[in-house]
């Protein structure tokens, strides 16, 4: 979508530290991270809330879990890990393309 800046860089037009790439996703670092570890994962169709979801996207999600669950130690997160999926302004979400994201590397506070 024109104007999204996830989308630039699912197709490269905006450059990312990409840990993970697929033909369905991407994860990349977060440009200002709140944790010592902090991806983002992300589809590569654009869409923005999960009130959206098709029958497709919804498997989507759950892929996105299983690379997230199964490359969590490769990241550094073999000590665990926080995901937070932002819906809409009140939650804070500024970039309107759906995105996990994946904190950790550290004890987290709340
Ligand atoms: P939201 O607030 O929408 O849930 O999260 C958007 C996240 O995207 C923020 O944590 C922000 O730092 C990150 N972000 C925004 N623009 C860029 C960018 O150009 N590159 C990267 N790697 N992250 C970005
Ligand atoms: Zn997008």
């Amino acid at each position: 979508m024109e104007n999204c800046v996830f989308c630039k860089i699912v197709t490269g037009e905006i450059p990312s530290a990409k840990v993970y790439e697929d033909g369905e996703m991407l994860v990349f670092k977060d440009i200002e991270p709140k944790a010592s570890v902090h991806l983002l994962c992300v589809p590569k169709e654009h869409f923005a809330l999960l009130a959206e979801l098709t029958p497709a996207r919804t498997a989507l999600v759950g892929r996105m879990l299983n690379v997230i669950a199964s490359h969590a130690a490769a990241w550094g997160l073999s000590d665990g890990y926080r995901l937070v999926v932002n819906q809409g302004e009140s939650a804070g979400q500024t970039v309107h393309h759906l995105h996990i994201h994946v904190l950790g590397g550290e004890k987290l506070g709340w």
